[in-house]
């Protein structure tokens, strides 16, 4: 949903749609509560007012779309499982507000935890500069910018489109002055500063190639695959970020990545086999799933 002039409808307008709209999604198996953050977002509702429905008797509304825009792009999201947030243009993460398009790949809850594994990972650090490597939406290097005021954040991402939209993001959180962009393939912009990172945070592309029809539709269909398809065993990305980074790092530097439920296992063999790594571990994510490791480069 791009930005548009503001749409002026009646309350009792916006309260037939939401009732044919949670209809709608009870009989296609998606949760009505969509309907409802949905209207959050688009008519800047409250969950009171939804509850009570005290904006049945508004005479006028704003809406960020006309009712028909609404409409269609709610028949995707029922019909083509387009993911709901892809149509509200934004998603909560963390204490953020983000903005997303089918270029980036949503920001996941789990993600989050990647943050707070940074913050304990660095108590012994200096943090100065740190890398989010294939940021996305930006999510990462926000929550990076956020957690450390006095470094440096640089965010890579290939895609031009995912970078104009973590630049967006970093400009309205106010966060712009601390995050720097570029655009290529994992440190390869970044050889300026070889040897000077105190720590890479990274979600790489993950899912095997020959896993990715089996993912949710909305995710398949939807979500772009240059974020998800980790190659063949779905460890292409994160094996080349265990022999890359050492050359990037400070001794001492933390290495830090998102991975797949049973990745783990190799994830730390290839991180020992490496050779440069030392105090590996693996951190499970808020559903007990082994989903980060942390590794740092030996001084
Ligand atoms: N967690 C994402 C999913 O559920 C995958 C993200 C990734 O490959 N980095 O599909």
């Amino acid at each position: 949903m791009g930005k548009q002039q503001p749409k002026v409808v009646s309350g009792l307008e916006v309260w037939w749609w939401r009732h044919r709209a949670i209809e709608a999604a009870i009989a296609t198996d998606v949760s009505s509560a969509e309907v409802d953050w949905l209207l959050m977002e688009v008519a800047g509702l409250d969950r009171l007012a939804l509850r009570l429905e005290s904006f049945k008797d508004w005479p006028q509304m704003q809406l960020q779309l006309s009712l028909e825009d609404l409409e269609h792009l709610w028949q995707q999201r029922l019909h083509k499982r387009l993911p709901v947030q892809y149509i509200a243009g934004v998603t909560p993460w963390r204490q953020f507000k983000i903005a997303v398009s089918s270029a980036v790949l949503i920001p996941r809850p789990e993600t989050e935890c990647l943050i707070d594994l940074a913050v304990e990972a660095a108590v012994n650090l200096q943090p100065l500069h740190w890398a989010d490597l294939g940021t996305g939406s930006g999510a990462i290097a926000l929550g990076l910018a956020n957690a450390f005021p006095e470094s440096t954040i640089h965010a890579v991402d290939c895609s031009v489109e995912a970078l104009a939209i973590a630049q967006t993001n970093a400009r309205n959180l106010n966060l712009a002055d601390h995050i720097q962009f570029y655009q290529g393939s994992w440190w390869e912009p970044l050889a300026a500063l070889k040897g000077q990172f105190s720590g890479m945070v990274s979600n790489p592309p993950y899912i095997p190639t020959a896993t990715l029809s089996t993912l949710q539709p909305e995710v398949f269909h939807h979500e772009p695959h240059l974020a998800l398809d980790g190659g063949s065993d779905g460890l292409d990305d994160i094996r080349h970020l265990i022999a890359v980074s050492p050359a990037y790092l400070r001794p001492g530097g933390v290495w830090l990545i998102e991975m797949m439920a049973g990745q783990a296992e190799t994830v730390r063999e290839l991180l020992q086999n490496q050779g440069s790594y030392d105090n590996i571990q693996i951190c499970t994510d808020l559903a007990g799933i082994e989903r980060f490791a942390v590794a740092y480069v030996a001084s």
